[in-house]
């Protein structure tokens, strides 16, 4: 899998907002990492999610198997402090690199670093 890392300009950090309780996993995105469209500008949250996912898919014209994920150290508003990272069951803490699949589920860098040279696939989606 090839591996994007985002930069932390391209996260959405809330630090003079508080966070929507609604908003998705997502929203630690402010542009499309793979395309860099601007997130807010392409509709609701479904919508952005529906994007990032298709995007990291290999989106359209490029074959499925140059699937990719982000990696990008988590901001203290993400709603990813505090899970587990299902390969080391340790939480998350903010700072924390972390990479994400297009299945939406998230690991330490590390951990899926080690896990993809056994496998190729997501741990929890892996059949
Ligand atoms: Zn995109
Ligand atoms: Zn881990
Ligand atoms: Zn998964």
């Amino acid at each position: 899998m090839e591996r994007i890392v985002v930069e932390q300009a391209q996260l959405a950090i809330p630090c003079h907002m508080s966070r929507d309780p609604s908003s998705s996993q997502l929203s630690d995105l402010a542009d499309c990492p793979v395309c860099s469209q601007n997130l807010a500008d392409i509709g609701s949250v479904a919508d952005q999610e529906a994007h990032v996912k298709h995007c990291l898919e290999g989106g359209s014209g490029t074959t499925p198997q140059t699937a990719k994920y982000l990696v990008y150290r988590l901001p203290g508003e993400s709603v990813l402090i505090g899970v587990e990272c299902v390969i080391c069951l340790e939480e998350f803490t903010k700072g924390s690199t972390i990479a994400r699949l297009s299945c939406l589920c998230s690991f330490h860098s590390a951990c899926l670093s080690s896990w993809l040279q056994r496998g190729r696939s997501c741990p929890v989606h892996a059949r």
